[in-house]
């Protein structure tokens, strides 16, 4: 292993298509956290993706960590999920009118998820979460929301407060644009401290409509919560006639097909998924009991609808990409990889004595420059060490490994992560860290 840093990789055509975007697109981007603002350099133009690698503008290659924020669970660009989007796709692309796929897609889920009844499609994670809020204040007839500092939900207003995600990376709790009346309805508190939940629920008694939790926390980096944490929640909302909401849209599909309700076996009264259930198209679904879901429109009374929601290229994507996750031994194979990686990156840190801990579980892990055992809080993550990751992202991407450019989000095992690419990812994080500490 070699201790110096890399010469940087070119970065000339990113930087000329960046600069040209910047002129059409705040910051040049259409998403924030894209913009590289908290690591090093121009960010990436990418061009095309295969298995675990993407390639940039420039022609770099690198190992993908970031598999588009989450979705990419079989990797780039899976022969299954293009055959069947490229056939959907022969027969038109949208209609506005029900089709069978979208049948097929609920019926996947429905049927291997003992979870849900029923559910909504629509096209993104946050349309999920605002659309299921919305459900959880008509079924209940309360206003106020409870959510954790460092959970991030999208983008809907009442949610954007202490959201972790690009917020956090910025240096920002909550949005500038949410009316003080919207996030009023809005409850904070931190994770893992029963005393506050108890404390919210005696305050706002019969107020409060839903607790959202992401039971995975994975925004702020991964705030892994206990089982018992998450029971405790179940039971004091059910006390209170409260819905617990479970955001699964990184953990639904990732942590095993069930998600985190089915990793903690700790029933929900409703869930919203997204990203994996796209196949990398744009999905997001929000599901209940029968009962809860006889409430949306045009069966009950909250509205909710949309042009494009059950897409049926979207939908194809997804069925292909559920139906091999299905197969038998996925998750145990991907898991197993995962913790074979990350235990080999954390046996390393620990023989340098660096103050470095990688929190895992399922196929989703996260570096953290502490030497915490446990992290379950967002206040406990060290802000001031996000200049070692800045450093470490710098020397990951100069050794051929892209991470999502920021130090408060999580990275991603495939499919398509190969022996021999986890073999040369490992000896880049290894040589990396050895320049960062
Ligand atoms: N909920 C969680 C837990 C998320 O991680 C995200 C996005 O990262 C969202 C909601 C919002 O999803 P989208 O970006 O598809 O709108």
């Amino acid at each position: 292993v070699g201790t110096t840093t890399k010469p940087d990789i070119s970065r000339e055509k990113s930087a000329a298509l960046y600069e040209k975007a910047k002129t059409y697109f705040p910051g040049g981007v259409n998403s924030p956290v894209r913009a590289f603002k908290s690591v090093y350099g121009t960010p990436l133009f990418i061009e095309k993706g295969d298995g675990s690698a993407i390639w940039d503008a420039d022609g770099n290659q690198f190992i993908d960590f970031c598999g588009s924020w989450g979705p990419l669970i079989l990797g780039h660009n899976h022969p299954k999920v293009r055959e069947k989007v490229m056939e959907v796709m022969q027969n038109g692309t949208s209609f506005g009118a029900p089709t069978a796929l979208e049948n097929e897609l609920a019926e996947l889920i429905v049927k291997n998820n003992k979870f849900i009844q029923k559910l909504r499609f629509v096209s993104s994670g946050t349309e999920a979460v605002m659309s299921a809020i919305r459900l959880a204040r008509g079924y209940t007839k309360r206003d106020k929301i409870l959510k954790f500092e460092g959970c991030y939900h999208g983008h809907t207003d009442a949610l954007l407060v202490k959201a972790g995600s690009g917020l956090v990376t910025f240096g920002e709790t909550s949005s500038a644009g949410v009316p003080k009346s919207f996030a009023d309805e809005t409850i904070v508190v931190a994770l893992n401290d029963k005393a506050a939940v108890e404390e919210a629920f005696a305050e706002f008694k019969d107020q409060i409509a839903a607790v959202i939790i992401e039971p995975i926390p994975a925004n702020n980096g991964l705030l892994l919560q206990e089982k018992e944490y998450l029971q405790f929640l179940r039971d004091i909302c059910t006390k209170n006639g409260t819905l617990l909401f479970f955001d699964e849209v990184i953990s639904g599909f990732r942590v095993g097909f069930e998600g985190a309700a089915g990793y903690y076996q700790v029933k929900p009264d409703i869930i919203t998924y997204g990203k994996i259930i796209g196949g990398g198209l744009p999905v997001g679904c929000y599901g209940s009991s029968a009962e809860i879901m006889g409430n949306v429109s045009p069966d009950g009374p909250v509205y909710q609808g949309g042009t494009l929601s059950g897409n049926p290229v979207a939908m194809a994507a997804g069925i292909a990409q559920l139906t091999e996750l299905l197969r038998s031994g996925f998750y145990k194979d991907l898991n197993k990889k995962t913790e074979e990686f990350t235990d080999a990156i954390q046996r390393f840190a620990t023989a340098r004595n660096y103050t470095f801990k990688v929190f895992t579980i399922g196929s989703i892990f996260w570096f953290a420059f502490t030497n915490k055992e446990s992290i379950r809080r967002a206040d406990e993550v060290d802000a001031a060490s996000m200049d070692k990751f800045k450093k470490l992202h710098r020397e990951l991407l100069n050794r051929g490994v892209y991470f999502g450019p920021s130090g408060y989000e999580v990275g991603f095992i495939s499919s398509a992560h190969t022996k021999i690419d986890l073999e040369k990812a490992k000896r880049a994080i290894f040589e990396s860290l050895e320049v960062v500490f």
